[in-house]
């Protein structure tokens, strides 16, 4: 249990859960996690009252078509109904998460490297940073409020997307661990 209050502890996978199911998707996997891939639909039903039950069946189902979610389905020889065993595949979630967080981690490198070969200008407001071949266009006025602008201090700018690099690479290395 303890294993399981740690992966939703990170915001990556709290911030993924979210965006694949949206905003309810995240206790509903704490729900499931609780369970030990024995959770049944009434568990869910029991401990998420306020949502209907095509509400959770909605959950559950983009939660399944992204592999985060698989059920075992038994049929009950009186009632005839089914019964849905739900389990969250942890390992999943990392793979998915690693994957799309490794195309942030590869912009953050390009914008480290186009950073360092490029000059880039902002008004005192900083407005907005702009390369040098545009603000040359605009002849070095903000195009947001029209006040002169400068050269901003590259290597400070540098600085702050390597250290980006370093807690994504270091929030990634421990999500790896959490499992
Ligand atoms: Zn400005």
């Amino acid at each position: 249990m303890g294993r399981a209050k740690d992966l939703l502890s990170f915001p990556l996978t709290a911030e993924f859960i979210q965006t694949i199911g949206g905003d309810e998707a995240v206790d509903l996997v704490k729900i499931c996690l609780k369970k030990n891939g024995k959770c049944l639909d009434e568990d869910i039903e029991k401990e998420m009252k306020h949502l209907k039950i095509t509400e959770i069946r909605s959950i559950l189902n983009r939660l399944h078509y992204r592999g985060i979610a698989c059920y075992n389905k038994t049929k009950n020889k009186n009632s005839g109904w089914y019964t849905y065993t739900w389990e969250i595949k942890k390992r999943r979630i990392i793979e998915l998460i690693l994957e799309q967080q490794s195309e942030r981690l590869q912009k953050l490198e390009e914008k480290a490297r186009f950073g360092e070969s490029h000059a880039f200008f902002a008004c005192k407001k900083a407005c907005e940073e702009t390369a040098f071949e545009i603000a040359a266009q605009y002849e070095f006025r903000c195009p947001e409020c029209g006040e002169m602008m400068a050269p901003i201090d590259s290597a400070e700018k540098a600085k702050a997307v390597q250290e980006q690099i370093t807690t994504l690479k270091q929030e990634l290395d421990a999500l790896q661990k959490a499992v």
